[in-house]
């Protein structure tokens, strides 16, 4: 789908994220008119969605409602539908919804991460629980449409956490739900930490795509955290809800997330080689056992599996 940036950067300090170190934490706006001026122009494309692409569309809430009356402005036929990704705090305001409502946004990305408070911190996220809770009446109440993104493999995080972020998705209704697999992206603080710490068993940079565990979790192993997203995307997309009624968006989100389903399995089976050794009977880490950093390299070269300096190329 065409895509429209309206602004760059993020002043937030997210330690998974690789936004920051790629775009920066300045803030940088386009004018009203240019990005006006880019709508009009996506709308040659397509018949249907336009993506809203910054990397934080409400870091400055004045501009982004300025831009959503611009928008309104453009009375486009009712056909164009947006989209976007969003703060959960962001929910919370009545005016941005009612805006959102109004210029024909339907889709929300809402970035809620996880459901788990101590990941929360350890990621260095602002939001609570109670926030999530509230954000998901706020678009019910105003007629708009979630995909719930969650990351999970965080060093709070176990077996139980990803089913409960399940169970909080199903039992939201909302539209669709993502659940990615924390990736430690070169640059951010999550790589530096797991780096330092002998974790990361995989730099084959085609399975850093966030639905690869790459690196030794504390909590479970790499084999039982796939299994586990795999179990997730089950759940959610059953036949029934992409099907039924009022499936909204999950039947894309389910096709996307059933294709992955064969070789999600497939690679858990060749985790399971990988890690073995590394975990005790309930299922944590021995950090004991991870090879220091010193005997494997300054820094890992990514590329093909055959490159992998901290472990015999196992994929
Ligand atoms: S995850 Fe989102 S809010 Fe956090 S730093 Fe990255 S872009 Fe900003």
């Amino acid at each position: 789908m065409p895509v429209v940036s309206t602004s760059r950067g993020c002043p937030h300090a997210c330690r998974y994220c690789a936004v920051i170190r790629i775009a920066g934490r300045t803030p940088r706006y386009r004018t009203l008119d240019a990005c006006l001026r880019d709508v009009r122009e996506a709308t040659r494309y397509t018949r249907k969605d336009i993506a809203i692409a910054d990397d934080n569309f409400v870091m400055n809430m004045r501009r982004a409602k300025e831009f959503l009356r611009g928008l309104i402005a453009l009375k486009l036929p009712r056909d164009y539908t947006f989209m976007t990704q969003i703060k959960v705090g962001a929910l919370a305001d009545d005016e941005l919804m009612e805006l959102m409502k109004e210029a024909n946004f339907e889709l929300l990305h809402v970035a809620y991460e996880s459901i788990n408070q101590a990941t929360l911190q350890e990621w260095g996220k602002s939001h609570s629980f109670e926030e999530t809770e509230h954000s998901v009446r706020q678009a019910r109440k105003h007629g708009l449409r979630i995909n719930a993104m969650f990351v999970v493999g965080g060093d709070a995080d176990n077996e139980q956490t990803i089913r409960d972020t399940t169970d909080f998705a199903i039992q939201s209704e909302v539209a669709a739900m993502q659940m990615w697999i924390l990736t430690p992206l070169p640059g951010s603080d999550v790589y530096n930490q797991v780096l330092a710490e002998g974790r990361i068993f995989n730099t084959c940079w085609q399975h850093y795509d966030c639905q690869h565990s790459v690196f030794f979790p504390k909590r479970m192993s790499p084999s039982r955290l796939q299994i586990a997203v795999r179990n997730a995307n089950r759940r959610f997309y059953t036949v029934k809800r992409m099907f039924g009624r009022s499936p909204g968006n999950r039947i894309t989100y389910g096709a996307n997330a059933w294709m992955m389903d064969r070789w999600m399995k497939r690679y858990a089976e060749k985790l399971r080689r990988v890690e073995q050794g590394f975990y005790d009977d309930n299922g944590h880490l021995i950090s004991d056992r991870l090879p220091s950093r010193q005997a494997t390299g300054a820094s890992p070269r990514f590329g093909p599996s055959e490159q992998n300096p901290i472990a015999p190329p196992p994929f």
